[in-house]
């Protein structure tokens, strides 16, 4: 059972291909500068049947598109037919810059494959379930109705990989069933989510993926008079604004840098505002945890994943700092470990579990797709 899991962006395409049947990656590729898509997928063939895997993609048993705006059309993977891709055509002016491009590497590989199934597997489906007191910003509810203007939240296939796992793992090494998580996938993008038994019932993530926790080059959460403030001072158009909170703002307005490793190295050799860079980016998540812990009634463990989540001992002893109020303690021996599998890193007396779980976005989608092409809803 040979799935191709495909992740066309504007100026890139990224693929694997699994095979499903142990699970393991035969293939993992990235073409980069990709101006023409169709050029790509003949590039990405070449590549897999340079390598024996295939002759063609209509070798493949199924392809699982990532998809980043699912809407509220879309709460769970969706075989692709003529009437999804105008359903995801829809929603083009909720993700401007990625549902045109992940609509191309479905009609491309459509074009070249079109009788395997192809699955579309949406960043925002694992948070459909939001309550509405979550979702429902403090607007005139008529936008709602009008323009669907809620929190979609995104990082939705990370926060239910490691979610699973980590329930899992709970369950078969502390005997907790149901339990109530906090997921911090921080990577270049950062979002956190609150699961309660398997749902998630919150998350940093908004509308857009601007929201909440501070990122690389994201602003995250700011007062939105500040635009109006900007636009009345400067003369700023909405783009010049949509460009500021996008892309210059974040890890990267504040200390020039947006690689934390990077940004650690010059905090440790004196640099002020690469340490205050790192004070905000930890302390926006530390707000996050005592959310988060509310909003679940207690948390049983908190799950770092993505790039700095998964990496970076020094990111993890500063969000924990202090937070034994919370129940939560971390062991600065055990935080050091590094390791493929599930990591613990609480100390003995903590309440709440800190568990590093390396995220898998590509897995996810590729047993979403196999599951949905076994069991067609
Ligand atoms: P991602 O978007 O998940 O690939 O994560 C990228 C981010 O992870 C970048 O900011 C990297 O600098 C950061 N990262 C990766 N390894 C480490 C590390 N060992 N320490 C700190 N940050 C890291």
């Amino acid at each position: 059972m040979k799935i191709l899991v495909l992740n066309s962006g504007s100026s890139s395409l990224k693929f694997q291909l699994f095979d499903m049947t142990c699970h393991k990656v035969l293939y993992s590729g990235l073409i980069e500068q990709v101006r023409d898509h169709q050029q790509a997928i003949k590039t990405m063939v070449e590549k897999l049947s340079g390598q024996g895997h295939i002759r063609q993609l209509a070798d493949l048993d199924a392809i699982g598109h990532r998809v980043v705006h699912g809407g509220e059309c879309f709460k769970q993977p969706t075989l692709i037919n003529q009437q999804t891709i105008e359903a995801i055509e829809q929603l083009i002016p909720l993700a401007p810059l990625h549902n045109p491009a992940n609509l191309l590497g479905i009609k491309m590989a459509r074009q070249y494959a079109p009788d395997i199934p192809q699955v579309a597997v949406f960043d925002t489906s694992f948070h459909a379930g939001l309550p509405d007191y979550a979702c429902i910003y403090g607007l005139p509810y008529e936008l709602y109705n009008k323009h669907h203007i809620r929190r979609y939240g995104f990082h939705g296939t990370s926060h239910h990989y490691v979610s699973k796992k980590a329930a899992r793992f709970l369950q078969d090494y502390h005997n907790l069933e149901h339990p109530r998580l906090i997921s911090l996938h921080l990577g270049n993008g950062a979002s956190a989510a609150a699961i309660d038994n398997g749902q998630s019932i919150d998350t940093s993530m908004g509308m857009t993926p601007l929201e909440g926790l501070l990122m690389g080059s994201r602003s995250g959460d700011l007062d939105p008079a500040i635009l109006f403030y900007l636009a009345r001072e400067t003369g700023a158009d909405i783009q010049t604004l949509d460009d500021l909170l996008n892309k210059q703002s974040g890890l990267k307005g504040i200390c020039a840098q947006n690689d934390m490793r990077l940004i650690i190295k010059q905090a440790e050799q004196g640099d002020k505002l690469s340490k205050l860079a790192i004070k905000i980016f930890c302390y926006r998540i530390k707000k996050y945890i005592g959310a988060y812990t509310a909003a679940l009634n207690g948390a049983d463990a908190i799950i770092f994943t993505g790039g700095i989540g998964e990496n970076s001992a020094v990111i993890r002893e500063q969000v924990c700092k202090n937070m034994n109020s919370l129940g939560i303690k971390l062991d600065k021996h055990k935080n050091q470990q590094a390791s493929d599998n599930i990591l613990e890193l609480q100390s003995q007396t903590s309440k709440v579990k800190i568990l590093v779980i390396k995220t898998n976005e590509e897995l996810e989608i590729a047993t979403q797709t196999y599951t949905a092409i076994r069991d067609p809803q």
